[in-house]
């Protein structure tokens, strides 16, 4: 096992993963901009070294800083967190290169579910159902509308290295193909570097069903059921759930098998996520994420286990502690993000926070790098928390996120926590009756969204 791990991230992911690292006797090492210097993640390590200026590029995203806190530091493997460089294929291949570990997949799965041409292709061949669509990319505006034609609209036009929400454009109608063609391909040129293409159908009423998976890069993987994340805001999520309330035993079992099949396939190692669209109970791959996801503790609050100690067992080398009849779901979880915005606009609202007090009590997990006197700085994600309830059964979790979201107290800035008080009270939400377009229609309605 590790002596020491370096974790290459900040915020609530990166105490998440010193907090499993201090239970396993593993020292931890935080790495941090000059601006991240009283963050919490920083005061809660062992050890810590700043890497760079404020500028996640030249901090965080900084593959030198990284690898030279860790000859620095004696750090002998990086967790990478979710974001930042959870998912840089380069930067994995340089971890191997001078013989540090890397607390996820290998490079090679990093790059093939990375672009998203190739994932769908990659999982077409090893039985996983996909949207239809394009065979792999689109290079051209006619084209683009011959595929409109004959996959019918509406259609999805998507960058292959988009990611977050970006880089995808829908076509309603033939008339609408040309700007969605051309702003899909900007947006991936722009954020991503890559103005490659693809084309889907367009789902109009699914559902966000995501499997979680874990392999130990030996030909051996499990499943651990699925995430319901369908309440989206501009495509990112906002409040999950585990099991999805209209996923029956018999659908997570067959899909579940699905996906374990295929990553035991190709020796996958670590956690990874598979993402579909559900509709009409049929399953639509859509992309596979490498990494930790955000949601992953409502998956650790049915199974009761936690899955960055596993991370770190499988990357020294360990088997995996469970197997797949290990795995029993117990109760309901559901997870709430919390950002630092403003609503109705979702601004970002960074600050001095003057007061915190984090919800307890029975099946109530805050994960969050809050205090009070932090300030919260401008150049970085505006997730400052997430509120994890845990319950017997559906019913029970509502209650206690109803409960604990009265209880917690972030006074100083701005934040979504007004948005679940008002969604809780929705029959639909109540009774798990959503797709991934509901919100933004209740946002219209109830924010003046647009
Ligand atoms: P990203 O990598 O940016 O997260 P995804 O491919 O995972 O992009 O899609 C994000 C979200 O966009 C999905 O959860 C869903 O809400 C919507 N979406 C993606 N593909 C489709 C589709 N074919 N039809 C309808 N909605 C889609």
């Amino acid at each position: 096992m590790f002596k020491k791990i370096l974790i290459a991230n900040r915020g609530e992911i990166a105490l998440r993963v010193i907090r499993a690292a201090r239970e396993m006797g593993i020292g931890s090492v935080a790495v941090h901009s000059t601006a991240d210097s009283d963050a919490m993640h920083v005061r809660m390590a062992d050890e810590s070294v700043c890497i760079g200026p404020p500028s996640s590029q030249q901090s965080y995203l900084s593959i030198p800083s990284i690898i030279a806190a860790c000859e620095i530091t004696g750090a002998e493997a990086i967790h990478p967190g979710y974001g930042f460089l959870s998912e840089n294929a380069g930067f994995v291949q340089i971890l191997e290169d001078h013989g540090l570990t890397f607390i996820g997949p290998t490079a090679e799965h990093i790059r093939i579910m990375g672009d998203k041409i190739t994932a769908k292709d990659t999982m077409k061949a090893l039985g996983v159902p996909c949207v239809p669509g394009s065979e792999g990319g689109v290079p051209t505006l006619a084209d683009a509308q011959r595929i409109g034609e004959e996959v019918g609209y509406p259609v999805i036009i998507k960058a292959t290295a988009g990611g977050g929400g970006k880089g995808m454009k829908v076509a309603q109608t033939a008339k609408d193909m040309e700007r969605a063609f051309q702003t899909a391909r900007a947006e991936g040129k722009s954020n991503f570097g890559n103005d490659e293409v693809y084309i889907e159908k367009y789902l109009t009423t699914p559902r966000h069903i995501e499997i979680q998976v874990f392999g130990d890069g030996k030909g051996r993987a499990v499943h651990l059921g699925e995430r319901d994340c369908s309440l989206q805001r501009r495509h990112q999520k906002v409040f999950e759930e585990a099991p999805g309330p209209s996923i029956t035993p018999e659908e997570r079992a067959r899909i579940g098998k699905v996906c374990s099949d295929a990553v035991a396939n190709i020796n996958y190692i670590g956690a990874g996520t598979i993402e579909f669209l559900y509709e009409n109970g049929e399953f639509y791959f859509i992309e596979m994420n490498t990494r930790l996801q955000v949601e992953h503790p409502v998956t650790e609050g049915i199974f009761g286990v936690d899955l960055v100690r596993e991370q770190i067992n499988v990357a020294a080398g360990l088997p995996m502690s469970f197997q797949q009849e290990d795995l029993e779901i117990n109760g309901h979880a559901i997870e709430v993000r919390i950002n630092a915005e403003k609503l109705p606009n979702f601004s970002p609202c960074p600050g001095r926070i003057t007061q915190y007090h984090a919800p307890g009590g029975l099946g109530v997990r805050m994960d969050s790098a809050l205090y009070a006197g932090y300030t919260i700085p401008p150049y970085y994600d505006s997730l400052i928390g997430k509120l994890i309830v845990h319950g017997r059964h559906r019913a029970e979790a509502l209650a206690r996120l109803e409960r604990s979201l009265s209880e917690l107290i972030v006074d100083g800035v701005d934040t979504t926590v007004p948005l679940f008080h008002a969604l809780l009270q929705e029959p639909d939400v109540q009774s798990g009756n959503y797709n991934i377009h509901w919100l933004e229609h209740w946002l219209e309605t109830h924010m003046g969204e647009s």
